[in-house]
């Protein structure tokens, strides 16, 4: 066991803190204000090759895993809002690997990032007004007519909803089949019937577009449903004859490749809280000594440490895990994802904290941090889900 980088990471490392630091920090209050995309920072970071299929391939070829967590820490230690743009297309991308085939990964990956003269972006649609943690409830409906589908149904909260030309989304196909019967559908907005809708007001990770998506009577080729009409057809047939489709282990496994990548975009913000915090209490005076020499203070920033760490330690774990295709038998990408969210949550509050009226008010990043931080134990299964998922994994 050798827990220190390679060089190559290292050098990995320099290249995203780099670039979080020159183009991501100086514009972040901007964009959470504003609330509009960041659109040059990603043609920015798309030529940088930060945005782009590339990384994910060259991730995918690195054994240890660690290539995404390095970067994706650094990019969010920048601002978590612009980093969900710059990430947000890994989302469609990993249900893209996980269920197309090499044809349709071949075809719709490159599509998903445009170029970089013209990045686009892509995005993955499941949530529905009655259908968040509960995927078994969507009511979106993919029916054949001919040599196409026909797609009915509208998502909320989709995270590039309002600014993706690319789509995945989930749908039922066979409703009496339940989520056996679903099934993920590439869509395009050139095929028409596809709109985005409201687009959500947050309370932290502003820059990232969070959006409705309404699918009407949106006409797609057969050969959209990922993995392809043939293992759609078997899919659906084992499981009107009440045989294992291997659908839900498949799905938990991805779950617990993907969350760490998640888990690590909110160690980069409870990172970028801690720093702040510490130069704050080693300047900030009260009672004649700088505050870090109060207890209590100090006390805050140790443990402030401690959490991050334990939480970037499990994170390389699940992620090493996944890379050397191991199975998860406690859930670890799931406990990567809830102690670093829950972590972020805790660590960005302290700052506040220790910031005292400062940490309250605009003039310091402090509380863009905590707003930010929050999402981290919604999105991608709740902290609820991720316990129920470790608590089955460990009973089960
Ligand atoms: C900013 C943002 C971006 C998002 N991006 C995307 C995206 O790109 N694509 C996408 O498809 N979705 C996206 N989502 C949706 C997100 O994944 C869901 O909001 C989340 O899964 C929770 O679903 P819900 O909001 O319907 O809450 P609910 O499922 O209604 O949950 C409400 C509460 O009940 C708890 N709960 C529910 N079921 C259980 C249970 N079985 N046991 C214990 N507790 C339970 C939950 O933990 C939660 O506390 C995004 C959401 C937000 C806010």
């Amino acid at each position: 066991m050798d827990f220190s980088l390679s060089e190559e990471h290292i050098e990995l490392q320099k290249w995203a803190h780099e670039f979080a630091e020159k183009e991501i920090r100086p514009v972040a209050a901007d964009y959470d204000a504003s609330e509009e995309y960041p659109w040059p920072v990603l043609a920015k970071a798309a030529q940088a090759g930060l945005y782009s299929l590339d990384l994910y391939l060259q991730a995918q070829a690195d054994p240890t895993g660690l290539t995404l967590p390095i970067v994706m820490e650094e990019v969010f230690w920048g601002c978590a809002g612009i980093g969900l743009c710059i990430f947000g297309t890994g989302l469609p991308l990993s249900a893209l690997a996980a269920a197309g085939t090499q044809e349709q990964l071949m075809r719709w990956g490159p599509a998903m990032f445009g170029t970089p003269e013209q990045p686009k972006v892509a995005a993955f649609c499941v949530t529905e007004p009655q259908a968040g943690s509960d995927v078994r409830a969507l009511r979106t409906r993919a029916v054949r007519d001919g040599d196409h589908w026909v797609l009915n149904g509208t998502k909320v909260f989709i995270t590039n909803g309002g600014v993706a030309d690319t789509y995945v989304v989930v749908a039922t196909v066979d409703p009496e089949l339940g989520h056996r019967g679903q099934a993920s559908f590439i869509v395009t907005r050139d095929d028409g019937g596809i709109t985005p809708g409201k687009k959500e007001h947050k309370l932290g990770i502003r820059a990232s577009d969070t959006s409705e998506v309404i699918l009407n009577d949106c006409r797609i080729p057969l050969d959209r449903v990922l993995g392809g009409m043939e293992r759609l057809e078997d899919k659906l047939e084992r499981a009107r004859r009440g045989e294992s489709t291997g659908r839900s282990s498949a799905a938990l496994r991805t779950f617990e490749i993907t969350r760490p990548s998640v888990a690590i975009q909110a160690v980069g913000i409870a990172r970028a809280a801690l720093e702040f915090a510490t130069d704050y209490a080693k300047e900030r005076k009260a009672f004649g000594v700088p505050i870090a020499q109060h207890q209590s203070i100090a006390n805050h920033l140790a443990d402030m440490a401690t959490e991050i760490e334990a939480s970037r330690l499990l994170v390389y774990r699940a992620a090493w895990l996944a890379a050397s295709g191991q199975p998860f038998p406690k859930a670890e990408g799931s406990m990567s994802k809830l102690k670093a969210s829950e972590t972020a949550v805790a660590v960005t509050e302290k700052a506040v904290q220790i910031l005292g009226g400062y940490g309250y008010i605009r003039d310091f990043p402090v509380e863009k941090w905590y707003r930010d931080a929050k999402i981290y134990t919604i999105f991608e299964g709740t902290s609820e889900i991720q316990r129920k998922v470790i608590a089955q994994a460990l009973t089960a």
